[in-house]
């Protein structure tokens, strides 16, 4: 596979990160990371089996995974769209940046997805407490944006 500065860059942060948590960034756990790196959308667990396949000629058991996505996300090098259900690699992995509240920004028509840097938008706390006032508690809270990104809409308007 074609193996970009960007993407070396970032599998090594992965692994300071992962042993940051005292844990191991796997020989799967890196290529399902690596997958994510580079195909720049969200995909479902069963695209992502079926690119495992494709780029590693080799095989990725659903259950193996789930539970290698269940571990990048809980290091926050992977994050999970709820409403799509699918899954996307962080945004920010070069710059180690806390996920207080992601912001996801993601076009309908091409899957793609932009992560905002959280320190420029609303703020958690605002957010909790409007949330306990009306009776909820914010487990795992992101704000997912739909839209269409500008690669689309000019594909459509030359149409
Ligand atoms: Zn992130
Ligand atoms: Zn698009």
């Amino acid at each position: 596979m074609h193996q970009n500065n960007h993407l070396r860059i970032s599998l090594q942060l992965a692994e300071k990160i992962c042993k940051k948590h005292d844990m191991r960034l796997t020989k799967k756990r890196r290529q399902v990371l690596t997958l994510l790196l580079t195909t720049n959308k969200a995909i479902s667990a069963y695209e992502l089996i079926e690119l495992f396949e494709t780029n590693f000629d080799d095989v990725l058991l659903p259950m193996t995974a789930y539970r290698a996505l269940e571990f990048l996300e809980e290091v926050h090098l992977v994050h999970r769209l709820n409403t799509a259900n699918k899954y996307v690699a962080c945004a920010h992995i070069s710059c180690d940046a806390h996920h207080e509240l992601s912001h996801f920004l993601i076009c309908q028509q091409c899957l793609c997805v932009d992560e905002l840097n959280d320190s420029h938008t609303s703020n958690l706390s605002d957010l909790t407490s409007q949330a306990e006032q009306t009776g909820y508690q914010l487990t795992s809270p992101q704000i997912e944006l739909n839209g269409i990104c500008n690669k689309c809409l000019s594909t459509n308007n030359n149409a």
